[in-house]
């Protein structure tokens, strides 16, 4: 497969939105949303997508690849005139889906382009009452689709511009055979953007197998943005909730979100911090999707300052000014770790990142600082009653090493001449 390969880490070049000649009214809206200039993922692809290309896109969330994808598309509906459903974007998550239905309607306002969110959970009616009305840009998950589809609720067969986003969590949560069903159902002759955070080899595959000569578009590293700084706290597991309570009164959060691994936990720590006085609310999956929506509006809308979700739940949120995202529980993977931790630190702001870890945690940890390339930060939490645990025992091997690889050169290099020089002394 042919591949024009772009990195942009390397090449990074400054545009303005107004070199891509965009629709009066795509401008407008562009510049309500408060962007001054486009994001380098925007830079690259925006220019590509309107010329036809296909894409496949090397990036996480809170780099801007929703605008990347949604405002060349909206461009190119307006230009072609066309008035059926010609754009479909696949995404995991219900949550996902609504966040770029809301990126479509902030940046298509002004337009008569209408978009739809489809996902499960709640009543068809409503979905397929607004399929009736016409609709140019659908955002959905597979399962619904499918179901709207065998009922002939919905027509794929103009269908000129196929996104798939967050590729690989698609891959992970088991959509990849409907995900292939439903690229049957679409024409041949239309364009393909793909994006992913991580490009493990089913995700390589199925991406060779739809593109056509696609632009390689890859955003840094896939690891946690500089824009986040982390730090590993070493706690019992029975201490974690006064660790936290003790933290945030020492921390001038804005707006956290905390992770829990079980919904029961993100339910109970919600609860207990109300308790204390904190404005939070949880999100899990035992939720109604209507109550999910409040507590996500309602942090948005900063009528909570933190929101206690699990990681299924949490997909998604779009929410720039998060300050702190805490793991309570540590993530199960390093890739579930980048994700949660990207929550922070988007859009040019920073933040922080700090995981709990007991010594259950020990495989866990070592497995993501592998991935990561360098150890997390250890801190201990000053006048902080830990009891018999000694923080700074913890994870020693680690640690150790981070010390050692921090050592200047030379103190290294003359400790191994000592070394020497008392081994030929010992041999003599
Ligand atoms: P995304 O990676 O699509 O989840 O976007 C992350 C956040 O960046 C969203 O809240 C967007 O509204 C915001 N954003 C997208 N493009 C720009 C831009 N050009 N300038 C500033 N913020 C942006």
């Amino acid at each position: 497969m042919p591949e024009n390969t772009i990195n942009t880490s390397k090449d990074l070049f400054y545009m303005t939105f107004k070199q891509f000649l965009l629709d009066k009214r795509i401008s407008a809206a562009i510049q309500d949303s408060g962007y001054i200039t486009p994001t380098p993922i925007q830079s690259r692809s925006i220019p590509k997508i309107l010329k036809g290309h296909d894409v496949m896109g090397l990036a996480q969330t809170g780099t801007g690849k929703t605008a990347a994808f949604t405002i060349p598309i909206l461009q190119q509906l307006l230009t072609s005139n066309k008035r059926h459903l010609c754009a479909l974007i696949l995404v995991p998550t219900r949550e996902l889906a609504e966040q770029i239905h809301l990126t479509n309607i902030k940046l298509g306002k002004g337009t008569d382009l209408r978009s739809i969110a489809i996902y499960g959970g709640v009543s068809k009616n409503r979905q397929i009452a607004k399929l009736r009305k016409g609709i140019n840009v659908a955002i959905a998950c597979p399962g619904r689709l499918l179901d709207l589809h065998g009922d002939e609720h919905i027509d794929l067969s103009h269908i000129k511009i196929l996104v798939l986003d967050e590729a690989d969590r698609m891959c992970d949560m088991g959509f990849m055979p409907d995900i292939r069903r439903i690229i049957k159902l679409l024409p041949n002759q239309r364009q393909t953007l793909f994006f992913a955070a991580t490009m493990p080899d089913d995700i390589k595959h199925l991406a060779n197998k739809i593109l056509k000569e696609p632009v390689r578009i890859q955003i840094g590293k896939i690891s946690p943005t500089k824009s986040v700084a982390q730090v590993l706290y070493p706690v019992p597991q029975g201490l974690k909730k006064s660790l936290l309570f003790a933290i945030l009164k020492q921390t001038s959060t804005g707006r956290a979100l905390i992770f829990t691994r079980t919904k029961y936990k993100a339910r109970n720590l919600a609860r207990d911090l109300t308790k204390r006085g904190y404005r939070a609310v949880a999100l899990q999956g035992d939720m109604s999707q209507n109550k999910r929506q409040r507590a996500i509006d309602g942090f948005r809308r900063t009528k909570y300052d933190i929101l206690v979700a699990t990681d299924v739940a949490s997909r998604g949120i779009d929410v720039v000014d998060i300050s702190h995202v805490i793991n309570y529980d540590i993530p199960d993977s390093s890739e579930t770790y980048t994700h949660r931790i990207g929550r922070t630190g988007r859009a040019s702001k920073t933040g922080e990142a700090f995981t709990f870890a007991s010594l259950e945690d020990t495989r866990l940890l070592r497995e993501i600082e592998k991935d990561l390339g360098s150890p997390i930060k250890r801190k201990t939490l000053q006048d902080f009653n830990y009891g018999n645990f000694i923080p700074e025992n913890q994870f020693q091997t680690k640690y150790s090493k981070q010390k050692r690889s921090a050592r200047p050169r030379r103190h290294r290099q003359k400790r191994k001449l000592r070394n020497k020089a008392k081994k030929v002394h010992n041999k003599q």
